[in-house]
């Protein structure tokens, strides 16, 4: 038995989780928000109790040493050592780093060169390492990229039509994101259905604030929607998803603002808030929709024909699928959402047992007994496929 951390660190942030492993037990998980402000906010839960402080915090090695600390006085370890891993989410992996790895001097000058791909995501997760680090030197830091699941897409699906060189001198290409989400969903998947991960196709939905769809080919990524950032594919709370990159300019001109300007606007007015005009949120457009409001309505389906869209292609290009499978928050959580989606597709036989599709975060089969194609809800666990890739590299 293996006491390993997972660890997700924002700009911000810290939120963590403590596992027993090979067990997969959640042990504790809490989430320091607000480091390096005022006020900020540490928050442990175990055995189902919330325990809250409200503390300055400077920096994330504070926030660790804290933590750990927090750990040792609620008896949960006896000392530091007792973790035997610590394994980090980080974003993007670029075409360097492509499966999960120990962290060194090595790893860590890579993850420093390829800030500037995902600068918002993979700066502070490597500041949580480095906390890490410094706190427990003598413990391993592994790295789990969301970009790793997806190195296994073949040339035809990963390559922009872009002048080569923008491929082989600026690393342009489609990376793809939630690759830990889509790995373990689907994996899951193959063993609901009772089989080997290489003996079936699964199309996963992840659709949370951030949303991606993955065609996973006898265990493998071969296409997703999102690309070389993570707002390409499907609209999503906050994001457009696909658009004609000529409206960049286009708006450019128009709004007179910038190209970075645009693209903030893609990444942050958009999806499901731009349409609607209301929020990001969808239980707030859920809610609306059923009053009758037709931009919420609007957002929603926007958003579904294009899931629809993407399974369709992935149905057609894996040359069929044994499963579709919804997770993440509204994937796991929003039954209306996942009709809306199931329903464009009935030309591939695929049907929802409405039933059985009235079902909020449980692992369950929501299709008809007489659907060609099987649907789940499989809530995703990023943590655990963290620990298990820390669990290995350690020991
Ligand atoms: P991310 O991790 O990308 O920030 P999540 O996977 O937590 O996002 O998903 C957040 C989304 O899930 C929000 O739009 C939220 O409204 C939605 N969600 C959560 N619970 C429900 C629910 N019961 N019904 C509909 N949507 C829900």
């Amino acid at each position: 038995m293996a006491k390993i951390m997972a660890v997700n660190a924002g700009s911000s942030s810290l939120k963590f989780q403590l596992l027993d492993m090979p067990s997969e037990t959640l042990i504790t998980s809490g989430i320091v928000e607000r480091i390096g402000m005022k006020d900020s906010v540490f928050t442990v839960k175990l055995n189902g109790q919330k325990i809250e402080e409200i503390i300055d915090i400077d920096n994330h090695a504070v926030a660790v040493k804290m933590l750990l600390d927090k750990l040792i006085d609620l008896n949960i370890i006896a000392s530091f050592e007792e973790i035997e891993g610590v394994g980090h989410r980080v974003v993007h992996g670029a075409d360097k780093l492509t499966k999960s790895c120990v962290v060194g001097e090595e790893e860590i000058a890579i993850l420093e060169s390829i800030i500037d791909l995902a600068p918002l995501h993979n700066g502070p997760n490597l500041v949580g390492i480095k906390a890490f680090q410094e706190i427990l030197p003598k413990i391993k830091q592994v790295a789990v990229f969301d970009t790793a699941f997806h190195h296994t897409m073949p040339e035809e699906s990963f390559m922009y039509a872009v002048p080569y060189d923008w491929y082989e001198r600026y690393q342009v290409r489609k990376y793809g994101f939630h690759g830990t989400s889509h790995q373990f969903v689907s994996l899951r998947t193959a063993e609901l259905l009772g089989k080997k991960p290489e003996e079936c196709n699964v199309i996963v939905c992840h659709i949370g604030n951030g949303a991606s769809i993955c065609a996973v080919k006898k265990g493998e990524s071969v296409d997703t929607s999102m690309g070389f950032t993570p707002l390409e594919g499907i609209p999503m709370g906050t994001r457009s998803g696909n658009v004609d990159p000529a409206l960049v300019e286009y708006m450019m001109a128009k709004k007179n603002k910038s190209a970075k300007e645009i693209t903030n606007y893609l990444n942050k007015q958009s999806g499901y808030l731009g349409v609607s005009g209301l929020s990001s949120d969808s239980r707030d457009l859920v809610d609306a929709s059923l009053k009758g409001n037709h931009r919420a309505q609007l957002a929603i389906d926007v958003q579904a024909k294009r899931i629809a869209d993407y399974i369709a292609s992935y149905y057609v290009y894996m040359e069929g699928a044994d499963a579709i499978v919804f997770t993440a928050g509204i994937g796991e959580n929003a039954a209306p959402t996942r009709e809306n989606i199931i329903k464009r597709l009935k030309v591939l036989g695929v049907e929802i047992d409405p039933e059985r599709n009235n079902c909020r975060g449980v692992e369950r089969l929501i299709s008809t007994d007489d659907s060609k194609i099987k649907v789940f809800v499989v809530p995703t666990n990023e943590e655990v496929m963290i620990a298990r890739d820390t669990l290995r590299l350690t020991h």
